[in-house]
């Protein structure tokens, strides 16, 4: 991609708001309140405004390699605090995508270095759910299925933090597992029964 291409892609969109609305850049310098906070994978091909068709303001973005919630992350940590705390955003989307690289390097035996650790909360998901997964047979459709599980994990890590449990009793925040399909563009709701999740987990994890 030609970096100078990306600086006239900008004055061209910057032209096209303006042309819409006058303020645009005005309103926009004034703040943020968005309702959503998406946790995506880093992967080019899973945008999280652009397949959502978001605008600007609209959704919180965090990404990172194969979408995780892990608990001593601190990036990840704090991107969910300050959405639900300080923004009081009123729903968390963990986004996962099938053909996710992070997914199917998790699948591999292969020391992979930094990336070790990471993959191994993956590895985990694999684990937590090896039964149901070794029963699928062929390879892609396993590997799609550990995409799925993975979110639903991730969502269940979410649930597990106490500013989730604070919101969810106090402002009625709701937690949710998608899958993007790079195959047909397509957004798929895993439909995750967060209240039920939420009082399985407050038994062991609750912490307000
Ligand atoms: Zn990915």
């Amino acid at each position: 991609m030609d970096l100078d291409k990306v600086f006239q892609n900008n004055e061209k969109w910057i032209e096209e708001k303006l042309t819409l609305d006058n303020n645009y850049f005005e309103e926009l310098g004034k703040g943020q309140s968005p309702e959503l906070l998406y946790i995506g994978c880093s992967d080019s091909r899973a945008t999280a405004e652009e397949l959502m068709g978001a605008k600007p303001g609209e959704v919180f973005v965090h990404r990172n390699i194969a979408n995780m919630v892990t608990s001593i992350d601190l990036n990840v940590m704090s991107v969910v605090n300050y959405a639900v705390d300080h923004l009081k955003v009123k729903h968390i989307i963990v986004c996962g995508h099938y053909a996710c690289g992070g997914v199917k390097a998790a699948m591999q035996s292969a020391d992979l270095g930094i990336l070790n650790p990471w993959l191994r909360n993956i590895r985990d998901v694999y684990r937590i759910h090896k039964k149901e997964l070794n029963a699928i047979k062929d390879e892609d459709k396993r590997y799609d299925r550990l995409v799925e599980l993975n979110v639903k994990e991730q969502c269940v890590n979410l649930i597990k933090t106490a500013a989730v449990q604070k919101a969810s009793r106090d402002t009625g925040l709701k937690v949710h597992g998608w899958v993007f399909d790079v195959h047909t563009g397509k957004l798929l709701d895993l439909k995750i029964d967060f209240e039920k999740y939420l009082k399985d987990i407050m038994e062991i994890y609750h912490l307000d």
